[in-house]
């Protein structure tokens, strides 16, 4: 008898030739999660992975529930095709639902995947169900709505489970490239790029930093971000680009009007330079509509139009309230709402245009040495890998 996870995943039972791809992958993911406690093999048959776990069940839940494309999880065990002994674990099975969730109606449900054993999925349901009646007191069948629902799966051997606990759905990360993610240290990036991971993307963030406008405490803010985000992926390479004296330009030869848009253009166009290095083929932004000035309709074409990559904003259909109980969900709320500033709250314009057109707006920059003060600022940016533990190594600057 072994005790096992039953992974289910869905969604990726659905892509056809890349199927391997995708569930390799996810293996890989879930080797990857339970490394800490010690590792886990996985087993593929028909439509789902079965997990030996090594140490606690309860920690392995814990971590799998942060693997994307799992859809739900069942501790189970692996028993012999003897039906004494599945009625027992059945039996087993049933008692253990009880004392976690209390109930007193039940309900067999047996799939019969192996045809090679005597009795049917009908026939199960009833030598269960009967034996379970039998053997306790106290329980009554509802087939409609029961209580607990014992599910006993025949294949090569039986796998007996009364439990199922949700997953983050989705597909595994890196199943969809990569994209680069600007990250600032507020509630509503990290966010969009937990969204955008969960569609199998890999991340690499990019943090603005204007230093000593924005001190080191804002940079470890954003650094513990990441922590918490590698616990979806694994682990993630910052990159913390030296935005001063972009910011400095600007103050001094920008229209103050228009200050946050043409920042957000310098954001865009370096964030555009790093997807290059990285091959990222998009860039992800924290942004919403019409959540402040910068977020109207024209602001983001504005500042979408000086880069040619697709704009990925996750977060445009939710209000900040559901932004805030998915960051809640996610673990990044309570270290957004350090309050430790970033530049985009510092250089405030007192009255942003709200409808900028884009004539207005490149005019405006005309003044700045656009491609130098780019340039310069790549050139200083520290790149930091970054697991759940915290950073690793010491960072390295690009081009040193
Ligand atoms: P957030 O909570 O993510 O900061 P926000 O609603 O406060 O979002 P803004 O501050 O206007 O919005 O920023 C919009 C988006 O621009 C952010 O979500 C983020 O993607 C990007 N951004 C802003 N400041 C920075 C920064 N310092 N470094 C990296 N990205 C940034
Ligand atoms: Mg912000």
């Amino acid at each position: 008898m072994q005790d096992l996870l039953l992974v289910r995943y869905g969604e990726i039972g659905l892509k056809g030739k890349n199927q391997s791809f995708f569930l390799n992958t996810l293996m890989n993911r879930i080797k990857e999660a339970l490394a800490p406690l010690g590792g886990g093999r996985c087993r593929r048959t028909q439509g789902r992975i079965f997990v030996e776990i090594k140490g606690d069940r309860e920690a392995a839940l814990d971590r799998l529930r942060k693997v994307f494309g799992i859809v739900s999880l069942s501790p189970t065990r692996e028993v012999p095709l003897d039906l004494e002994v599945i009625k027992e674990e059945a039996l087993a099975q049933l008692l253990l639902a009880r004392e976690r969730d209390g109930g007193s109606t039940f309900k067999v449900e047996a799939r019969r995947a192996n045809k090679a054993f005597p009795h049917n999925s009908m026939e199960l349901n009833q030598l269960l169900g009967a034996h379970l009646l039998r053997n306790t007191t106290g329980f009554s069948v509802d087939v409609h709505e029961p209580d607990i629902r014992v599910k006993v799966e025949i294949r090569e051997k039986a796998y007996i489970y009364s439990r199922v606990v949700p997953g983050p759905g989705g597909l595994p990360v890196g199943t969809s490239g990569r994209a680069v993610l600007l990250l600032s240290g507020g509630i509503d990036s990290p966010v969009a790029g937990w969204m955008t991971m969960k569609r199998g993307v890999t991340l690499t963030p990019v943090y603005f930093h204007s230093f000593p406008f924005t001190g080191d405490r804002a940079k470890e803010k954003v650094i513990d971000l990441c922590r918490v985000l590698a616990q979806y992926c694994g682990s993630l390479n910052l990159h913390v680009v030296h935005f001063t004296e972009i910011q400095k330009a600007l103050n001094q030869h920008c229209p103050e009007d228009l200050g946050t848009l043409l920042m957000r253009r310098m954001m865009m166009r370096l964030a555009r330079e790093i997807a290059r290095q990285v091959e990222g083929k998009a860039l992800v932004t924290g942004e919403s509509i019409g959540q402040v000035a910068s977020q109207t309709l024209e602001a983001l074409h504005v500042t979408s139009a000086v880069v040619d990559l697709p704009v990925i904003r996750p977060l445009v259909g939710l209000d900040k309230e559901e932004i805030i109980k998915r960051a809640q969900e996610i673990g990044t709320y309570n270290i957004s709402i350090r309050p430790y500033e970033d530049c985009c709250t510092i250089f405030v314009p007192r009255h942003p245009v709200t409808r900028p057109r884009l004539p207005q707006v490149e005019k405006a920059e005309e003044v700045l040495p656009v491609a130098e003060l780019i340039a310069e600022a790549l050139e200083r940016t520290e790149v930091i890998k970054i697991t759940e533990r915290g950073r690793e190594g010491n960072g390295f600057i690009h081009g040193h």
